[in-house]
């Protein structure tokens, strides 16, 4: 069943239900206890800001606690510099951009533009999953015509299944139609109210060219995104139901 997040209700849920307030500040206890792990896993540095940046903001400002995971460092993502020069920089612009969205980080081991989907690299990624314990994960849709993105999106998918679906699994969107291919949305979130914050995240990746990436795509994306669930801007994801996974 699509489950279309309106104008209305964007405001007071998000991803299908999940309440944005965490808990009563009064009331410790509770609000731990309400309090949701929110693990977003992207291949490269700006995936995760990019694709679901204003999400990430909104569960953060509520108070649940939000995770992004790098896959790699960017190694190769800045033109004339060295895989550790480039990674030391893009290393510093993660920082940045998870302090104006409220993530704590952590980087995985693989190497930008080389990622592998083996069994060795199936069983570390099980094997972070389960040590984050998360409730929900958001990661790379995998049909995408980067490499990255698809190993990034195939490698959650097989921890997803062999953690015995223990979290909820939402794929976000980079750069549909060029990237992501066959993106249909089960699910819509308005940014509206963080739009501004969403974009100062992403412009901490100053390496990256943002006024081309997030200016000529992004910001397109946003708007129709937002156009199909009638507010200003929005961020899609498609959720993998365990009715869909269990078919085989
Ligand atoms: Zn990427």
């Amino acid at each position: 069943m699509i489950a279309r997040m309106g104008k209305a209700t964007a405001a007071a849920t998000i991803l299908g239900g999940i309440p944005l307030a965490a808990g009563a500040a009064d009331d410790t206890e509770k609000a731990n206890a309400a309090r949701l792990k929110v693990l977003v896993i992207g291949a490269h540095p700006d995936d995760p800001e990019t694709c679901a940046g204003g999400t990430m903001c909104l569960l953060a400002n509520a108070g649940h606690k939000v995770t992004c995971a790098y896959l790699t460092r960017g190694e190769a993502g800045i033109e004339g510099m060295s895989h550790d020069e480039a990674a030391a920089v893009r290393v510093e612009e993660c920082k940045a951009a998870c302090a104006v969205t409220g993530a704590t980080f952590v980087f995985l081991n693989q190497i930008d533009g080389s990622t592998e989907v083996s069994v060795p690299r199936y069983h570390e990624m099980i094997d972070f999953i389960r040590e984050q314990a998360p409730d929900i994960v958001l990661t790379h849709w995998p049909i995408d015509a980067h490499r990255d993105h698809a190993a990034c999106g195939m490698l959650v998918l097989d921890a997803w299944r062999r953690l015995n679906y223990s979290f909820d699994l939402y794929y976000f969107e980079a750069m549909s139609g060029t990237q992501s291919q066959l993106f249909h949305p089960t699910h819509w979130v308005s940014i509206d109210s963080v739009l501004d914050q969403k974009h100062r995240a992403c412009f901490c990746h100053k390496s990256q060219h943002m006024d081309d990436i997030y200016n000529g795509w992004h910001t397109t994306m946003e708007q129709f995104r937002g156009i199909e669930c009638r507010c200003k801007a929005a961020e899609a994801f498609i959720k993998h139901t365990t009715a869909l996974a269990t078919l085989d």
